[in-house]
């Protein structure tokens, strides 16, 4: 049976040439870039030529880049150190935040007594600016985190505009940019933004690892303590397959951008004429212009079909994913949606389904068949 792997928001499949790389690393790299012998110093030249290539492509300094071991550990920190070392005060996010963000701001809420706020979202999902600005009036220390490339719906913050917004409150700037980086330009240089996170996975990378951008003299300190690693900011001995995999998959990422951007964007479209024909009621959760790799589908089916539509993918070969797909198996309702539906159409089947370049025309139409039998 043909698998049909339409769930890339949630994981990605490796590049091949990233699983060449990291073959040649673990073979031959497996000195610890801290041993100063040899193979120690060959294997910490990887770790920085890592380091560079991945801040070359972010027009960011290589030791504004910082490796960790996921996107969440990313977020974590930046959220926890500024409450705790840079003494921020208040958060403010928002509720369609990915749980990294949502459920961090809670436990430093209980555990710091800072305040959270939350700032409004469109019925199309988009962040409420003209809230935030509000929100922003109070004066409290704060940092403002809200994320790139919503993972379930694909909305798209403006990070410039948000980052100038910030700035002119002197509040700090963090934004979970996990679905967007390697997917579209991102100049760290231009951008008015302290804190960017990323995770190798989502670019057909490896599992387990991600980093960090922390703007330099920023003044975070570190989750926990070891080693020197990472200038002591993030102790343990580095993966440095991982990390190795990691920057030869962002690489490619951006040395193909337009052709897979083009590619995947008319595959998006593809999907939208299709469901058009044949679902004509159906309803796009988020926007149209939403990021070109994900698309958040409300289908005109009865509810009582909710439940048995990814099952019934599944045994055709296809997975996509409901809501989002870091918690499936979770019967709860998407918390992203479950902000911009009404109950009604929360009960009725939603549908999350994100490409990569690896996908093709007749994904698509595999899918629309295998959703026309149900
Ligand atoms: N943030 C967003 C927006 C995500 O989509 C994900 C993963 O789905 C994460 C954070 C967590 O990343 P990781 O799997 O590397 O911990």
């Amino acid at each position: 049976m043909k698998k049909v792997y339409l769930d890339n928001a949630s994981t990605t499949a490796l590049r091949p040439e990233v699983i060449q790389e990291m073959t040649k690393v673990l073979t031959e790299d497996y000195g610890n870039p801290s041993s100063t012998h040899s193979l120690g110093r060959s294997a910490k030249n990887i770790l920085e030529l890592s380091r560079k290539s991945i801040a070359k492509n972010l027009n960011a300094t290589a030791q504004e880049i910082i490796f960790t071991s996921c996107g969440t550990e990313a977020n974590n920190w930046i959220l926890r150190s500024a409450v705790k070392d840079l003494k921020v005060k208040r958060i403010i996010t928002s509720k369609i935040e990915h749980h990294a963000v949502l459920y961090t701001a809670l436990v430093l809420e209980k555990e710091y007594g800072i305040q959270v706020d939350y700032v409004g979202i469109k019925p199309n999902g988009e962040i409420d600016i003209t809230h935030l600005v509000e929100l922003l009036s109070q004066e409290k220390k704060t940092l403002v985190s809200l994320m790139h490339v919503n993972n379930e719906i694909g909305t798209i913050l403006d990070l410039e505009r948000i980052g100038r917004i910030c700035q002119e409150h002197n509040v700090l700037f963090h934004s979970d940019t996990v679905q967007s980086i390697g997917k579209t330009t991102i100049d760290l240089q231009k951008l008015p933004i302290d804190f960017i996170v990323a995770s190798a996975h989502k670019f057909h990378g490896p599992k387990g690892v991600g980093f960090a951008f922390i703007r330099k003299n920023s003044g975070l300190q570190p989750l926990f303590f070891g080693g020197e690693q990472e200038k002591g900011l993030r102790a343990g001995t580095e993966a440095l397959h991982q990390i190795a995999g990691m920057a030869k998959a962002l690489e490619l990422s951006y040395s193909n951008l337009e052709t897979d951007k083009e590619h995947i964007t008319e595959l998006r479209n593809y999907l939208i004429t299709q469901l058009e024909i044949e679902f004509p009621d159906f309803e796009i959760n988020g926007t149209v212009d939403g990021f070109y790799t994900v698309l958040n589908v409300l289908l005109p089916f009865s509810a009582d079909k909710t439940a048995m539509i990814l099952f019934h993918l599944d045994m055709k070969g296809i997975a996509v994913s409901r809501g989002s797909a870091c918690q499936s198996g979770s019967i709860k309702p998407s918390h992203v949606l479950a902000e911009m539906l009404s109950n009604e159409d929360l009960k009725k089947p939603s549908l999350r389904i994100s490409f990569s370049h690896f996908n093709t025309i007749e994904d698509i139409d595999v899918l629309i068949e295998a959703l026309k039998t149900i």
